[in-house]
């Protein structure tokens, strides 16, 4: 055989690993149900230099683990979503620019989010008309640094819980304030005494420190690829805006700021735009080692 035979077998040969089961995939997830974080691995049977997955119509970024052969992702299935299979498209590029493409497919469950009750201040129900424009200010700014996407990847390993108090009121709950129906609630709520310290639960950047209407003291870190973690009704700072936390770090004291009805700290996680519990990404990446 000449050499030429032999380029084109070994390249025929590729070509058929890369249509068949290139990939071998895995998930783990707390459920597959609205409002959670499922994290994919995918066993990859050539070295890959990117990898990406597209999910419920976002793209989402896949890091190397030690092995250049061995990548995880974090998929967010937002609140919102219906029961149903969804395919998660992964598409892989290889060292010398080609691309290897599988599907993998999710069955999402339907999950039921019990109702909650609250009275609060009726200026946080039917805010005075003089504070409208301030509430939109903050809404778009807010919603302007959750469709931020830093391809970089600050935080590392699991997610600790930001304070030592157990979580007291559940993601996704619907909320009726003052008799009147509001939006999901979209955080978990942790029970903790005016002052406690407020931890950063991983690695990332400060990238808002500011006082707003309906969440009071408000902190966002930036986890990085599309990830960012929201801390809600903050007595007092303890960061400010560019600054790189570690895990563990103080961001500021849990308070009552805000529209509360007593001190606790409210802490939200975006992924990618999708609306998930903070549990489940502490769950899903529990025991992790990347
Ligand atoms: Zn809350």
């Amino acid at each position: 055989m000449n050499s030429l035979a032999i380029l084109l077998l070994v390249s025929f040969l590729g070509g058929v690993q890369n249509e068949s089961s290139s990939f071998e995939v895995s998930h783990r997830a707390r459920s597959l149900q609205p409002g959670e974080v499922v994290l994919v691995t995918v066993r990859s049977q050539l070295p890959l230099t990117r990898m990406e997955g597209q999910a419920f119509e976002k793209t989402f970024l896949f890091y190397p683990t030690d092995q250049d052969t061995l990548w995880q992702g974090l998929v967010g299935i937002d609140l919102a979503t219906t029961a149903g299979r969804y395919p998660v498209k992964l598409k892989g590029t290889t060292s010398d620019g080609s691309s290897v493409q599988q599907s993998y497919e999710l069955q999402v469950e339907h999950k039921e989010f019990p109702t909650r009750r609250l009275t609060v201040d009726e200026k946080f129900v039917n805010p005075p008309g003089e504070m409208m424009p301030r509430i939109r200010r903050e809404s778009k700014r807010v919603s302007q640094v959750f469709a931020g996407l830093n391809s970089e990847k600050f935080w590392e390993d699991s997610f600790l819980s930001p304070v030592p108090g157990a979580p007291t009121s559940g993601f996704g709950k619907r909320s009726i304030l003052n008799g009147q129906p509001r939006s999901p609630h979209t955080g978990t709520d942790f029970d903790a005494d005016e002052g406690t310290p407020a931890a950063a639960p991983n690695r990332g950047k400060v990238v808002l420190v500011s006082d707003l209407y309906y969440s009071g003291n408000t902190v966002i870190l930036d986890h990085g690829q599309g990830l960012y973690s929201y801390f809600a009704h903050l007595s007092r700072f303890a960061v400010e805006e560019g600054q790189m936390v570690l895990p563990g770090d103080p961001i500021g004291l849990v308070g009552a700021t805000g529209r509360v009805t007593g001190a606790h700290l409210h802490w939200t996680v975006r992924l990618n735009g999708t609306r998930v519990d903070p549990l489940s990404l502490i769950e899903a990446l529990s025991g992790s080692n990347h």
